[in-house]
Protein backbone atom coordinates (compact mmCIF):
# COMPACT_ATOMS: atom_id res chain seq x y z
CA UNK A 1 0.00 0.00 0.00
CA UNK A 2 1.15 3.11 -1.03
CA UNK A 3 0.30 7.03 -0.39
CA UNK A 4 0.44 7.38 -4.33
CA UNK A 5 -2.79 5.25 -4.35
CA UNK A 6 -4.59 6.84 -1.24
CA UNK A 7 -3.45 10.19 -2.98
CA UNK A 8 -4.83 9.39 -6.40
CA UNK A 9 -8.40 11.00 -5.57
CA UNK A 10 -7.18 14.38 -3.91
CA UNK A 11 -4.43 14.23 -6.65
CA UNK A 12 -5.98 13.03 -9.88
CA UNK A 13 -7.11 17.15 -10.92
CA UNK A 14 -3.21 17.59 -10.84
CA UNK A 15 -1.01 14.73 -11.79
CA UNK A 16 1.60 14.81 -9.19
CA UNK A 17 4.55 14.24 -12.32
CA UNK A 18 3.77 15.91 -15.66
CA UNK A 19 6.70 13.57 -17.09
CA UNK A 20 5.85 9.60 -16.43
CA UNK A 21 8.50 8.98 -18.89
CA UNK A 22 10.99 9.36 -16.28
CA UNK A 23 9.27 9.23 -13.10
CA UNK A 24 12.68 10.03 -10.85
CA UNK A 25 12.04 13.63 -11.91
CA UNK A 26 9.28 14.09 -10.14
CA UNK A 27 9.85 17.55 -9.34
CA UNK A 28 10.45 19.28 -12.53
CA UNK A 29 11.87 23.07 -12.56
CA UNK A 30 8.91 25.00 -13.46
CA UNK A 31 7.52 24.14 -10.64
CA UNK A 32 8.74 26.92 -8.19
CA UNK A 33 5.47 28.77 -7.28
CA UNK A 34 2.62 27.95 -4.50
CA UNK A 35 -0.54 26.73 -6.01
CA UNK A 36 -3.19 27.24 -3.44
CA UNK A 37 -6.86 24.78 -4.19
CA UNK A 38 -9.53 26.34 -2.36
CA UNK A 39 -11.63 27.96 -4.78
CA UNK A 40 -11.66 24.40 -6.62
CA UNK A 41 -12.27 23.10 -3.55
CA UNK A 42 -15.33 25.67 -2.39
CA UNK A 43 -16.11 25.03 -5.95
CA UNK A 44 -16.90 21.09 -5.32
CA UNK A 45 -18.48 22.02 -2.10
CA UNK A 46 -20.92 24.08 -3.54
CA UNK A 47 -21.69 21.24 -5.80
CA UNK A 48 -22.52 18.87 -3.04
CA UNK A 49 -25.07 21.30 -1.40
CA UNK A 50 -26.79 21.43 -4.44
CA UNK A 51 -26.74 18.00 -5.15
CA UNK A 52 -25.21 17.59 -8.11
CA UNK A 53 -22.18 15.89 -6.85
CA UNK A 54 -22.81 12.92 -4.68
CA UNK A 55 -21.09 12.68 -0.93
CA UNK A 56 -20.21 9.37 -1.53
CA UNK A 57 -18.24 10.62 -4.66
CA UNK A 58 -16.29 12.86 -2.95
CA UNK A 59 -15.91 11.14 0.56
CA UNK A 60 -14.16 8.60 -0.56
CA UNK A 61 -10.65 9.22 1.29
CA UNK A 62 -8.93 5.48 0.82
CA UNK A 63 -8.33 3.99 3.98
CA UNK A 64 -4.16 4.68 4.06
CA UNK A 65 -4.90 8.61 3.67
CA UNK A 66 -7.98 8.55 6.47
CA UNK A 67 -5.03 6.48 8.69
CA UNK A 68 -2.50 9.25 8.34
CA UNK A 69 -5.27 11.89 8.91
CA UNK A 70 -5.64 10.52 12.29
CA UNK A 71 -2.45 9.77 12.86
CA UNK A 72 -0.55 12.36 11.79
CA UNK A 73 -3.20 14.76 10.85
CA UNK A 74 -2.60 18.38 11.46
CA UNK A 75 -6.10 19.31 13.56
CA UNK A 76 -7.74 23.36 12.06
CA UNK A 77 -10.82 24.96 13.44
CA UNK A 78 -12.64 24.08 10.10
CA UNK A 79 -15.30 22.14 10.58
CA UNK A 80 -16.16 19.47 7.59
CA UNK A 81 -18.29 21.44 4.64
CA UNK A 82 -19.71 18.06 4.16
CA UNK A 83 -20.74 16.29 6.94
CA UNK A 84 -20.67 19.09 9.27
CA UNK A 85 -19.68 17.20 11.78
CA UNK A 86 -16.18 16.38 11.74
CA UNK A 87 -13.25 18.63 12.32
CA UNK A 88 -10.72 18.66 9.49
CA UNK A 89 -7.08 17.73 9.35
CA UNK A 90 -4.47 18.78 7.23
CA UNK A 91 -1.80 16.02 6.20
CA UNK A 92 0.97 17.28 4.10
CA UNK A 93 2.58 14.59 1.36
CA UNK A 94 5.92 15.70 0.02
CA UNK A 95 7.47 14.19 -3.35
CA UNK A 96 11.03 14.36 -4.69
CA UNK A 97 14.50 12.45 -5.30
CA UNK A 98 15.49 9.95 -2.65
CA UNK A 99 11.79 10.28 -1.56
CA UNK A 100 9.27 7.16 -1.97
CA UNK A 101 7.56 7.61 -5.46
CA UNK A 102 4.58 7.57 -3.60
CA UNK A 103 5.54 10.35 -1.08
CA UNK A 104 6.42 10.74 2.20
CA UNK A 105 3.97 11.57 4.97
CA UNK A 106 5.56 13.22 7.90
CA UNK A 107 4.55 12.20 11.07
CA UNK A 108 5.66 15.61 12.70
CA UNK A 109 6.01 19.44 11.93
CA UNK A 110 9.93 19.09 13.02
CA UNK A 111 9.80 16.07 10.07
CA UNK A 112 8.50 18.47 7.86
CA UNK A 113 10.69 21.04 8.57
CA UNK A 114 13.59 18.72 7.63
CA UNK A 115 12.13 17.02 4.40
CA UNK A 116 11.92 21.17 3.32
CA UNK A 117 15.43 21.32 3.87
CA UNK A 118 16.27 18.97 1.79
CA UNK A 119 19.56 20.01 -0.56
CA UNK A 120 17.30 18.44 -3.49
CA UNK A 121 14.07 20.26 -4.23
CA UNK A 122 11.02 18.54 -2.92
CA UNK A 123 7.10 19.39 -3.59
CA UNK A 124 4.77 19.40 -0.81
CA UNK A 125 1.25 18.67 -1.43
CA UNK A 126 -1.45 19.64 1.86
CA UNK A 127 -4.57 17.55 1.47
CA UNK A 128 -7.82 18.49 4.10
CA UNK A 129 -8.99 15.18 5.51
CA UNK A 130 -12.43 15.15 7.56
CA UNK A 131 -12.07 11.46 9.66
CA UNK A 132 -15.71 11.17 9.83
CA UNK A 133 -17.07 11.53 6.57
CA UNK A 134 -13.73 10.87 4.45
CA UNK A 135 -13.94 13.98 2.50
CA UNK A 136 -10.52 14.66 0.98
CA UNK A 137 -9.70 17.52 -1.25
CA UNK A 138 -5.73 18.71 -2.30
CA UNK A 139 -6.07 22.63 -0.58
CA UNK A 140 -1.65 23.56 -1.56
CA UNK A 141 1.09 23.06 -3.83
CA UNK A 142 4.23 24.35 -2.84
CA UNK A 143 7.44 23.89 -3.53
CA UNK A 144 10.33 23.49 -0.81
CA UNK A 145 14.08 22.06 -0.39
CA UNK A 146 16.39 23.22 -2.61
CA UNK A 147 18.91 24.67 0.17
CA UNK A 148 22.40 25.08 -1.62
CA UNK A 149 24.95 25.64 1.06
CA UNK A 150 25.64 29.06 1.89
CA UNK A 151 27.70 31.46 0.33
CA UNK A 152 29.99 31.62 3.33
CA UNK A 153 30.60 27.98 4.07
CA UNK A 154 31.71 27.89 0.12
CA UNK A 155 34.42 30.48 0.80
CA UNK A 156 35.65 28.78 3.79
CA UNK A 157 36.13 25.76 1.96
CA UNK A 158 38.04 27.22 -0.74
CA UNK A 159 40.35 29.43 0.96
CA UNK A 160 42.53 32.24 -0.36
CA UNK A 161 46.44 32.51 -0.26
ZN1 LIG B 1 -16.88 15.28 7.21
Amino acid sequence: MSFDQCLSGSLAAVSVTSEPRSPSRAVSADVTAQVEYRIVRNGLVREVERGRVQKVDVCDAHPELLRAARNVGRPTKEVCPICDDGRLVTVTFVFGAKLPSGGRCPGTAAELKALCRRPEPVLCYEVEVCPCCAWHHLMRKYPAGGVKPRQKDQKKATPRR
